[in-house]
């Protein structure tokens, strides 16, 4: 296996997830001969965000915080000579919340090891947020709203720019999560959409020396199919020297690593 490390996986406090232990991920790694793994939890989100999944199951739970932090220390300690574990978040980029996303890493960022920053909430204009990748039914309400499928795409990656423009403080994270999200149910909703505004965000990233997760979760969505960013996409980031990190999105210990044999070319170093 050529990939080196894992830097993207969930734990038993995601809501959404499963409830497999950390030790069941960390094994799973073990077994795959990879050095390092990252856990990045979805972070608590804003205290005044309502979160607008029905379940509002988006991330973890405020309480849970100090636990999530302490569990990975004592297993940082624990498996130390076997894999290097890294703790931290997934950070959901919010507009209009970037003060309490930036006193929540203020307040957390020199206990974490490793981050991402993520774009699931959309911003409608009546100032209602939508996450973009609940259901492809959601996705079609998100459409409608939006009144068109180009209207939807343009305002995502306009947030991702925002993301990366944001000032968040000393601990923002430093790569973007799953670029290309917004294709997770491009099978039931095709579009021909203009890679302009992928270039500008590419562009972007590169100057600010920000790195990529690239993400093997679309694979296996039925109407994506397609790693983030696409692979397209993946290439020219490559080719343009942004720094690319394999992660698997594992909600449940059994994907560890998954679908890396896939994307072995653009991860090699
Ligand atoms: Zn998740
Ligand atoms: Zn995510």
């Amino acid at each position: 296996m050529i990939a080196y490390g894992d830097f993207h996986v969930h734990t038993p406090y995601c809501p959404h997830g499963s409830n497999d232990q950390w030790e069941h991920y960390i094994l799973n790694a073990i077994k795959l001969g990879l050095s390092e793994i990252s856990f990045t939890e979805h972070a608590p989100l804003p205290m005044s965000f309502h979160d607008p999944v029905p379940n509002q199951d988006s991330a973890m739970a405020w309480s849970d915080l100090d636990m999530y932090l302490k569990k990975g220390e004592q297993l940082k300690l624990q498996y130390k000579d076997d894999i290097k574990i890294n703790i931290g978040f997934e950070v959901d980029y919010i507009d209009g919340y970037q003060v309490d996303i930036q006193s929540f890493l203020d307040q957390y960022g020199s206990q974490i090891d490793d981050s991402i920053l993520s774009v699931h909430m959309l911003r409608t204009k009546d100032n209602n947020y939508v996450c973009l990748d609940y259901s492809a039914t959601e996705f079609g309400k998100i459409i409608r709203q939006f009144q068109s499928i180009e209207k939807v795409y343009q305002h995502y990656y306009q947030t991702i720019i925002s993301s990366i423009e944001a000032d968040l403080g000393v601990y923002k994270p430093q790569r973007i999560g799953h670029l290309t999200l917004i294709e997770k149910f491009i099978g039931q909703y095709p579009i021909s959409f203009s890679n302009q505004v992928l270039d500008e965000t590419l562009d972007k990233i590169k100057e600010k020396k920000y790195s990529l997760d690239l993400n093997t979760a679309g694979l296996y969505k039925p109407d994506c199919l397609s790693i983030y960013p696409k692979l397209e996409v993946a290439h020219k980031a490559k080719a343009m020297g942004i720094r690319l990190l394999p992660g698997s999105d594992s909600h449940e210990s059994t994907t560890i690593g998954r679908g890396f044999d896939q994307i072995s070319e653009l991860i090699k170093l």
